[in-house]
């Protein structure tokens, strides 16, 4: 296939030949829009689109509104014959390696795998950057939601200081019905997995890792340094109970998984970046306690333009491949006009990764405690000889336990104080004899 360019020179662009690696949810979308939405993509593109080869791992199954002929097992011989390769199979091996020949023999590449630009993001983008071509990754960051292009087009005449995101819509969905529908933890988790929300082994969403590999990317991409997913700070939601959701709804809050990526202008341990992947309050008037159900949003705050917000669906076959096939126009209309298209050096900014230790954060800590007078001041004791501080406390009446003592649940919202000096103040709360239990301590972001 051909169409006319619009040079004036009357010439047919010749067809860019396309492999695609995987066809599961995400490629089937991308390969049924690139076959029924031939016309409109040559037209933007200027010239057609040729899908040449599907590698799978089973080619003799078949797919629905796939070419049998297309399927083949045979990646190196589909990548050879590609000027664009798109890899949607997710992994680290064999996607690297095929990404890297692909890059190599200079072919640009689309990719949504996060895990992989997680582990190797420099690696990649330098390998892209020798060869002269673009490695695109749009879908790999909250799904349909353009933020890799904002971040690294739209905002890089700006400094981009800080950013907070929804990026798991699994744990959104199952934190949301916490929140709304008063559901615990195992059966919000139970419905997402009934919806397709969550995997049959949810690990990765529910324990923060594939928020976290999100982390390192927007980090990587925002702060123009290398931030692998080994550097981000990881907690995810297994203990977020509903006795912890309807605390925080108590005091006008709601929890959230959130990925925090900043730049720390000073710390214990100097200034440097942080980047971490845990629940926390978000005051209920924030933007990001808006995003119910399996959405994403990606909240920005940046020195020129101020706060921004990407709002949209996360996940999902069709979603994705919105964002795979952005890219798939994006590295074709180079390939047409020439060229490698903007350019920058994958890092030039030499910027320390913090410890959490070193960050500083408000908190809630919700204590069950013994109620009789002197309870608040020897609290207020152990604050105070850690030098910790705290905003505002509030004390509600509890059980009698079995025992006959009456329990109060005391709730204390601390001002800004480092991760470190708030465990240590912890541990020893934990020892006061007038502490029954700490239920939950949980960081404040947003404000
Ligand atoms: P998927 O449904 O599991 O599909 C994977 C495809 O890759 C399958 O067609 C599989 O072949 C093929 N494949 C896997 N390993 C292979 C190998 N070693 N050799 C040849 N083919 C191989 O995955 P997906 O959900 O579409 O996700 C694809 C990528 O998009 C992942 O990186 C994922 O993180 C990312 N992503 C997905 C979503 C989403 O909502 N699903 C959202 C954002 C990003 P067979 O069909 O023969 O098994």
């Amino acid at each position: 296939m051909s169409v006319n360019d619009n040079s004036g020179k009357g010439e047919d662009m010749q067809a860019l030949k396309v492999a695609m690696l995987g066809c599961g949810v995400v490629g089937t979308e991308v390969a049924a829009r690139i076959q029924n939405r031939a016309d409109g993509l040559a037209e933007r593109i200027g010239a057609p689109l040729e899908l040449n080869a599907i590698v799978v791992r089973d080619a003799s199954r078949p797919r629905s509104g796939i070419d049998p002929d297309l399927l083949t097992t045979d990646a190196e011989a589909a990548i050879a014959d590609a000027d664009i390769v798109v890899e949607l199979m997710g992994g680290i091996e064999p996607a690297r390696s095929l990404i890297t020949a692909a890059l190599q023999q200079g072919s640009s590449v689309v990719t949504a795998n996060k895990a992989l630009l997680a582990a190797s993001y420099g690696e990649l983008m330098s390998a892209a950057d020798a060869a002269g071509v673009r490695l695109e990754h749009e879908a790999a960051v909250a799904g349909a939601i353009p933020i890799i292009r904002p971040v690294g087009d739209s905002l890089a005449g700006d400094r981009i200081e800080r950013i907070i995101g929804i990026v798991n819509g699994t744990t959104n969905y199952i934190l949301d019905q916490m929140d709304s529908e008063g559901w615990d933890f195992e059966r919000a988790l139970t419905t997402a997995q009934a919806l397709g929300y969550a995997e049959a082994d949810p690990t990765a969403d529910v324990g923060g890792h594939d928020a976290a590999a999100k982390a390192a990317i927007l980090s990587s991409l925002a702060f123009h340094a290398p931030v692998s997913i080994d550097d981000v700070h990881v907690e995810g939601i297994e203990g977020v109970t509903s006795e912890m959701v309807e605390t925080a709804r108590d005091q006008g809050f709601v929890i959230k998984l959130l990925a925090v990526c900043e730049r720390v202008a000073s710390s214990p341990t100097g200034a440097g970046l942080s980047a971490r992947v845990y629940p926390a309050l978000i005051d209920r008037n924030h933007a990001l306690a808006s995003v119910r159900g399996a959405f994403n949003a990606v909240f920005i705050e940046a020195e020129a333009a101020g706060e921004l917000m990407f709002y949209g669906q996360g996940a999902g076959g069709a979603p994705t491949a919105s964002a795979v096939l952005g890219d798939i126009v994006s590295v074709a209309r180079r390939k047409v006009l020439g060229g490698r298209g903007q350019y920058e050096r994958p890092f030039h900014e030499d910027s320390r990764i913090l410890p959490i230790s070193s960050i500083t954060t408000r908190y809630h800590i919700t204590l069950d405690v013994v109620d009789r007078p002197g309870v608040l001041a020897a609290v207020s004791e152990v604050f105070a000889d850690e030098g910790a501080s705290i905003e505002l406390m509030r004390q509600t009446v509890g059980d009698v336990d079995d025992d006959g003592v009456q329990h109060a649940k005391l709730v204390l919202a601390t001002h800004s104080n480092t991760d470190s000096t708030l465990r240590k103040t912890v541990d020893r709360l934990i020892d006061l004899s007038v502490v029954h239990a700490v239920k939950s301590v949980i960081r404040v972001e947003g404000q």
